[in-house]
């Protein structure tokens, strides 16, 4: 009974309420501010939390599948958690494998094709000239050679996510593919207003656009002006650094933002979504240039594929009476007065009928915190504060999607309790999915030896609180502002 909710039980429903409420009452950026504050890479996120993330989201393998990944450097020692149950210690540890050695190669080509430039910058200075001092594949054979060999690693790289990941890539291009058809036409309708030259400019685009993206979900080979047969990396590539072009950038984004207008479809947003995989690719590769990243792909590194834990969620208020009592008496504690109380609560039991059985079914934390939950218990979390060694080493947990609100919330409140783990600061912010339910909290070890979930409900609470009155969903209680006068 939500009457006699214990912490857990008033934690969970309270993020339940703020989901609903997130989702049908308000525009979804009600819970985004703290979200872009967690999930915006800081300045002092280092080179390998970045390839953290990035490798995090070259790992799941169907859209559904979240994934979280910490490393313990000393040992090279890589934690995944997935919330998919067949996720298979041996194969992927034969995909990493893989992976790891193309980066080795894309490092080792790194280093060597900037010694290059350098020596031949150096070469020409030297010559006295200081006019042509560019060096490009037209103007230097070894440049044009490195040049291919890049494009080659790239394209190998790309071969082996894709064909692992390919599901991913195919459902966001078919997720919203109506939309984005209805786009093109919009802005072909638009381009026949135009200028002779900008209307050609504009077709061509949105032939390509279409052409590129239809082919990719065939599953179809592109080639080049030159007759070359593009990787699907190299195509997806293309579709991306199309955004960066001027003409794209002042013909095209002006219409897609009006068709957006109208239609909520974010053109440049949807192939954002589509490049993802490779955006990913492309952060894992540059980290490569950092020389203590360079060393950990030269290294043998073990995975542990930690075991799926189900434990049971708290039960949910069924009746609107309960409810009702539930939102009132959190009302009450919070100073507030929910503006909607009868609309929030038909909106509670439609997201959460009552369940066929009194015991609502085990189902597993979000990976990010199931994942914490394993390396805590093992006392793995612990020994990564303070390593042997004395180096200082933090555990970061990345993820392959923008964790919710309330893991966010959750890590929060553990590092400030703790002082020690890092909030997961993430790179994959292309999810906008942030209420993802069920959400529990873990049941291990640091639950019961600290007071996290204690110190979690009143963060909770208070965050919430000043969220509900911000956005207009509940409003201060009168006594409250006397008591600040
Ligand atoms: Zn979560």
């Amino acid at each position: 009974m939500a009457a006699n909710a214990s912490d857990k039980a008033f934690i969970e429903i309270l993020v339940s309420i703020a989901a609903v409420i997130d989702k049908h009452m308000r525009s979804p950026t009600m819970l985004l501010d703290d979200l872009e504050t967690a999930s915006t890479p800081s300045p002092y996120m280092t080179t390998q939390q970045k390839l953290l993330d990035a490798v995090a989201n070259l790992l799941p393998r169907h859209p559904k599948e979240r994934i979280a990944l910490a490393v313990r450097t000393d040992k090279l020692q890589i934690f995944i958690t997935s919330s998919d149950d067949t996720c298979d210690q041996r194969e992927l540890n034969a995909y990493l494998s893989g992976l790891w050695v193309v980066l080795k190669h894309v490092a080792q080509f790194h280093c060597a094709f900037l010694f290059h430039l350098r020596d031949r910058q150096r070469r020409l200075k030297n010559a006295g000239d200081t006019e042509s001092k560019i060096v490009d594949e037209k103007s230097d054979e070894r440049t044009a050679q490195f040049a291919k060999e890049g494009r080659d690693l790239y394209a190998k790289l790309g071969e082996l996510v894709y064909t692992r990941c390919r599901g991913r890539l195919v459902h966001e291009i078919k997720r919203r593919w109506n939309n984005f058809q209805s786009c093109l036409s919009f802005l072909r309708t638009k381009a026949s207003d135009m200028g002779a030259e900008h209307r050609a400019t504009v077709l061509q685009i949105v032939d390509d656009l279409a052409k590129y993206l239809s082919a990719i979900l065939d599953g179809k080979a592109i080639q080049d002006a030159t007759g070359r047969t593009l990787s699907l990396y190299t195509t997806i590539a293309h579709i991306y650094l199309w955004q960066k072009k001027t003409d794209f950038k002042e013909l095209v984004v002006p219409l897609s933002a009006e068709y957006r207008n109208i239609s909520g479809f974010d053109l440049c947003v949807y192939l954002t979504r589509v490049g993802a995989i490779n955006a990913s690719l492309e952060a894992a590769c540059i980290s490569t240039r950092q020389s203590t990243i360079r060393n950990l792909f030269s290294r043998e590194f073990s995975i542990t594929v930690t075991p799926p834990r189900y434990q049971t969620p708290a039960s949910l208020p069924t009746t609107s009476a309960a409810w009702t009592a539930f939102l009132e008496r959190y009302a009450d504690r919070e100073d507030i007065r929910f503006l909607h109380p009868k609309e929030i609560v038909r909106l509670l039991l439609e997201a959460y009928p009552p369940a066929t059985s009194p015991v609502p079914a085990p189902a597993r934390c979000h990976s990010e915190l199931e994942l914490f939950a394993y390396l805590y218990d093992e006392g793995i979390a612990q020994g990564m504060v303070n390593p042997p060694s004395g180096e200082e080493e933090d555990l970061y947990i990345a993820t392959s999607h923008r964790p919710c609100f309330a893991c966010i919330w959750y890590f929060g409140v553990v590092r400030w309790d703790l002082f020690k783990y890092r909030l997961p600061e993430l790179d994959t912010r292309y999810d906008y999915n942030r209420s993802t339910f069920p959400w529990q909290i873990p049941e291990g070890k640091l639950e019961s030896e600290h007071y996290v979930k204690y110190l979690f409900k009143g963060d909770l609470a208070r965050r919430l609180s000043s969220r509900f009155t911000e956005y207009g969903i509940a409003v201060a209680r009168e006594r409250e502002i006397f008591q600040i006068r």
